[in-house]
């Protein structure tokens, strides 16, 4: 199963993978990647909105309000915009991912410093599991200079079981990442923060962490821990503090 979608460019460091996964006392840590790894509602996030729209008028040949009207349902259907496009209109999903985040990510990022060393301090395999499209993901994490610390990226072209595409929050897609990097459920963490998809981690047999920032989207709907979440954190480097409440059996 695990040779179907290891594809390289999703695996960075394949030979790693049966060593780290061996010892018990291993991590694997799922770092989702917009407001957890970095603020995307600094000035990310309008460009991303922006070329969403372009791309929907682009690719359907549709106004500005049709396409926001098909974006905002596709969005709640499938939980990627692409997914509708794909599977109602044929569009080419690479195409439209390349369009949709096709702009300069250094100008408009804003990160905790020191996130380099900060994660080069946290032990385990690393991997970066995002509905966002592989490219704008590596230009983000090399951005911020923490691309060597993952093992594997798994992009929203990876999101795919049987020829579905199945993003998050889809706990069967979470629990076949998990066993695609050599490890069971109850050894591996996402960190998020969107709830939604702790909620898929949570039901897939995963430890959760929710990154929680006051002025990112629907934080109002956050105050309070779900059960469903293990620990809440407001910066990465709160998982160095961390060990013993995450500790995995
Ligand atoms: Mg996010």
């Amino acid at each position: 199963m695990r040779r179907s979608l290891t594809t390289p460019k999703i695996r960075l460091r394949r030979s790693r993978v049966h060593r780290d996964s061996q010892s018990p006392a291993q991590r694997l840590w799922l770092f989702d990647l917009d407001n957890t790894l970095h603020d995307t509602s600094y000035q990310i996030f309008p460009h991303i909105s922006q070329g969403m729209t372009r791309a929907v008028m682009q690719c359907l040949g549709v106004d500005e309000d049709q396409a926001q009207k098909i974006r905002t349902e596709y969005w709640k259907r499938y939980g990627a915009t692409m997914i509708g496009l794909v599977k109602h209109h044929g569009v080419d999903a690479d195409e439209f991912l390349r369009i949709s985040h096709d702009f300069d990510v250094a100008p408009l990022m804003r990160a905790e410093s020191g996130l380099n060393a900060k994660l080069a301090r946290l032990p385990g395999r690393k991997v970066l599991v995002t509905n966002a499209p592989l490219h704008y993901a590596r230009a983000v994490l090399k951005h911020l200079g923490i691309l060597r610390h993952f093992d594997s990226l798994w992009a929203i072209e990876h999101l795919k079981l049987h020829g579905q595409y199945k993003p998050k929050p889809s706990s069967s897609m979470l629990r076949h990442i998990v066993a695609c990097e050599g490890f069971t459920p109850n050894r591996a963490v996402l960190i998020e923060d969107t709830l939604a998809n702790l909620r898929g981690a949570r039901q897939a047999g995963l430890r959760t962490v929710h990154v929680f920032h006051e002025a990112t989207p629907f934080a109002h709907q956050r105050r309070a821990r779900p059960a469903y979440v293990d620990l809440r954190i407001n910066r990465v480097s709160c998982l160095l503090l961390q060990k013993r409440v995450l500790r995995t059996n």
